[in-house]
């Protein structure tokens, strides 16, 4: 049985202000041990901060994006040594706002897979088609495609986490319907199973966009969707542990 995982991407948001939000997430997450898995991406601003304050409880931290290489002229990135540096245990690559808005193709988005693993860092990677794709019925194809080209190749069932992000649902209070999530999960399960054969039936897959306290435990109980990525409502610790399940 697959532990599910609820990640929280805070996107360019939280000062160090917000790191009480992080404590109460963290205390609320002792009620999950063994159940649920638990992950914030702050800023990396607050990357080491964030460790500091949650090593000795069951909330991980992550980072929102890391560089493919390991050290360089590179002004203004960072690598996945140094965000693993930092204490953090998980990395997020191709958020679909990176891909649009620093153009990263999925032949990047794998080199940063890539280099995650090589810091021993768990990738979560994102995949999700636009709302003119949905549109044209392109669905399934691009997340096949996606999938073939932002996985690198060493991925397994614990270094890779992906994260299914319908662009169109993100920020926009849209879902899909069930049935069309149940549809996609099982696609990207099948895809997963036959390119990682021992490992894709235990790869995580996770549903993000507009995911919500109200909606939350209906789109996790759909087979093949392995937890949440949370953008806005994460933001909030009420809102985040209500949709982790807790009360
Ligand atoms: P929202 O939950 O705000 O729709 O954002 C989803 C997301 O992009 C998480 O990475």
């Amino acid at each position: 049985e697959t532990k599910p995982l609820v990640a929280g991407n805070w996107k360019m948001n939280g000062l160090r202000s917000s790191l009480d939000t992080l404590k109460t997430i963290a205390s609320g997450a002792a009620a999950l041990v063994g159940k649920t898995d638990m992950l914030i991406c702050p800023p990396a601003t607050l990357l080491r901060e964030a460790t500091s304050l949650c090593s000795r409880t069951a909330l991980r931290i992550g980072a929102q994006d890391c560089h493919s290489l390991p050290s360089g002229a590179h002004t203004g990135e960072i690598s996945a040594a140094m965000v693993a540096d930092c204490g953090a245990t998980f990395v997020i690559v191709g958020h679909s706002e990176r891909r649009d808005f620093q153009s990263e193709t999925d032949a990047i988005v794998r080199s940063k897979a890539a280099a995650a693993h090589a810091a021993r860092l768990v990738a979560i990677v994102c995949i999700g088609e636009t709302g003119a794709e949905r549109q044209s019925g392109e669905t399934l194809n691009v997340l096949k495609r996606q999938l073939a080209h932002s996985v690198p190749d060493g991925a397994t069932a614990t270094n890779t986490v992906i994260a299914y992000e319908p662009v169109w649902a993100i920020g926009t209070g849209l879902t899909p319907t069930t049935d069309d999530i149940r549809e996609a999960h099982a696609f990207m399960r099948a895809d997963l199973v036959s390119r990682f054969p021992g490992n894709g039936t235990n790869m995580r897959i996770l549903y993000g966009g507009s995911v919500k306290a109200s909606n939350a435990a209906e789109l996790m109980a759909i087979v093949n969707v392995d937890g949440a990525l949370v953008g806005g409502a994460s933001l909030k610790a009420d809102d985040f542990l209500a949709i982790a399940g807790i009360y």
